[in-house]
């Protein structure tokens, strides 16, 4: 049911640069000569308002959006982008992506996000906005210039620092259901509280999320990983069911297990304490998808062993395999991000073990060779791993990771392992014994590495030239070539 609203005004003086005051100007002229309303609406009067920078301008047009673009973009001399489709226009100017749209009346078919469009008021535009903060517009007309339309007092909840939707939250988040994840993003970007019926609707419809595009969901699901504390989207997604729909592996990790009077710690909440001092320490998205997922095979390893407790044998292993299985499912890239994020799963637990007394050059070097340009990332990631909230066991676990960087320090720059290759190479070891590319080429080529990296032997042409005839006779081989 509609609520009846008016649009309440007030004139507040918003900070605007030269550049956005030379756009709005024409926007303005332009629009003026085609007797077409033209508004600033959306993320960017939100942003102002907050004192956000915001790069992205939106404009409303009552009437032709993309005729009205087609005229600035001539005026300003910038070429301009039509998505026919969505009725929409961009154009670049300075550093601004502007976009221009017709205002709009949508009514939703229940299986589709995609909506059936028709012109309308600058009301309708702004009650099918997904929250009151971003239903919030500025008149550009000569009438009204410079004046602030609030028809959902967005201001109020700006102020309360509150997500409520314009309408109904049932009907806004059922039309479009990845509105319920923009709330999340949003409730963790500026640290909004959602207001409780909106939350009750995102429970009510989490299920919805399955006629979303998965791209959609990645995209915020990023974005949530890219907040100063992403543990606030990710619980909120969790209260709200959400989280079963997009990432149920998480959800797995929740709760304590008692037996023998023995608990073991939530690992989910330990994951949200890992992931935000991840966060605190490095913008890397890539290495905050691995604090997210470090843990993810807590659930499936979990073992009560008698006279030892809980026990997570292999979750690193289990958890790396898990990794590609959710970034399959979720359409993230499976190359080289993918790759990273195993990789540190993998190794998160190798600097714990590394931090013992006896712990040896060789099983420094292997870390070495194996974490590569990752290192940095992965010894972020265990110290973020500490979650104690004994302050004194937090302070000795840091010590121990500074002496194993001081010793990943010394024996690289010793032994230079990080992006190394060893001497002799699998077309070398071919030509030696004319053998076609095969399982034992690389059967001899490990052994060498590893005989290297255990410091069985030097790391040198020779040694590893006399060591791969020794392996190679073991299988038969001989050289055909010499040395
Ligand atoms: P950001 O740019 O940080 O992602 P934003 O609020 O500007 O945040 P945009 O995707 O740029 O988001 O959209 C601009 C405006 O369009 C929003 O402020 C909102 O008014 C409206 N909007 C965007 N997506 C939706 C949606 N799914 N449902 C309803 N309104 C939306
Ligand atoms: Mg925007």
């Amino acid at each position: 049911m509609q609520r009846f609203v008016t649009i309440r005004t007030c004139y507040k003086p918003l900070p605007v640069s030269d550049t956005e005051q030379q756009l709005y100007e024409v926007v303005a002229a332009e629009a003026a000569a085609r007797q077409a309303p033209v508004y600033v609406v959306g993320g960017h009067v939100r942003d102002k308002l907050l004192q956000r920078d915001s790069k992205d301008i939106d404009f409303t047009v009552v009437g032709n959006g993309l005729a009205l673009a087609e005229a600035v973009g001539q005026k300003l001399q910038t070429p301009v982008t039509v998505f026919k489709n969505f009725g929409t226009a961009r154009l670049q100017y300075h550093d601004f992506a502007v976009e221009f749209v017709g205002a709009r009346r949508e009514s939703y078919r229940p299986a589709s996000r995609k909506p059936e469009v028709q012109a309308g008021t600058l009301l309708d535009d702004l009650a099918r906005r997904d929250f009151t903060i971003n239903a919030l517009a500025v008149s550009l007309n000569a009438d009204d210039y410079g004046m602030l339309l609030d028809a959902f007092d967005g201001l109020g909840d700006l102020e309360r620092r509150l997500l409520r939707t314009p309408l109904e939250p049932e009907l806004t988040f059922s039309d479009d259901p990845l509105r319920m994840l923009r709330a999340v993003r949003f409730a963790a970007q500026l640290d909004f509280a959602v207001v409780p019926e909106a939350r009750m609707a995102m429970r009510q419809h989490a299920e919805r999320l399955r006629i979303v595009s998965i791209e959609r969901i990645t995209d915020e699901l990023n974005k949530m990983l890219m907040t100063d504390r992403p543990s606030i989207a990710f619980d909120l997604m969790f209260k709200t069911d959400l989280l079963r729909e997009v990432l149920p592996e998480l959800v797995l990790l929740y709760g304590v297990e008692h037996v023998e009077g023995k608990g073991h710690k939530d690992n989910f909440y330990h994951t949200l304490q890992v992931l935000d001092q991840v966060a605190k320490r490095s913008d890397d998205l890539w290495l905050r998808w691995a604090a997210l997922l470090h843990d993810i095979a807590k659930y499936d390893t979990k073992r009560f062993e008698k006279g030892k407790g809980w026990t997570f044998h292999g979750h690193e292993v289990v958890g790396a395999r898990k990794v590609e299985t959710i970034f399959r499912r979720l359409h993230l890239p499976l190359q080289e991000p993918m790759k990273r994020v195993q990789k540190l799963v993998l190794l998160h637990l190798r600097p714990i073990a590394l931090s013992k007394e006896e712990v040896t050059d060789s099983a420094i070097r292997r870390l070495l060779f194996e974490a590569g340009d990752d290192l940095e990332a992965l010894m972020t990631l265990c110290e973020s791993d500490i979650t104690s909230k004994n302050e004194k066991k937090v302070k000795k676990y840091l010590e121990n990771f500074r002496l194993v960087r001081s010793k990943l320090i010394e024996v690289e720059e010793r032994d230079r392992i990080r992006n190394w290759q060893p001497p002799i190479s699998g077309e070398v070891i071919m030509r030696t014994f004319a053998k076609p590319p095969g399982r034992e080429i690389g059967i001899i080529k490990e052994a060498i590495r590893e005989a290297i990296l255990e410091g069985r032997i030097r790391n040198t042409y020779d040694d590893a030239y006399a060591f791969m005839l020794e392996k190679a006779a073991e299988l038969g081989w001989h050289p055909v070539t010499k040395n």
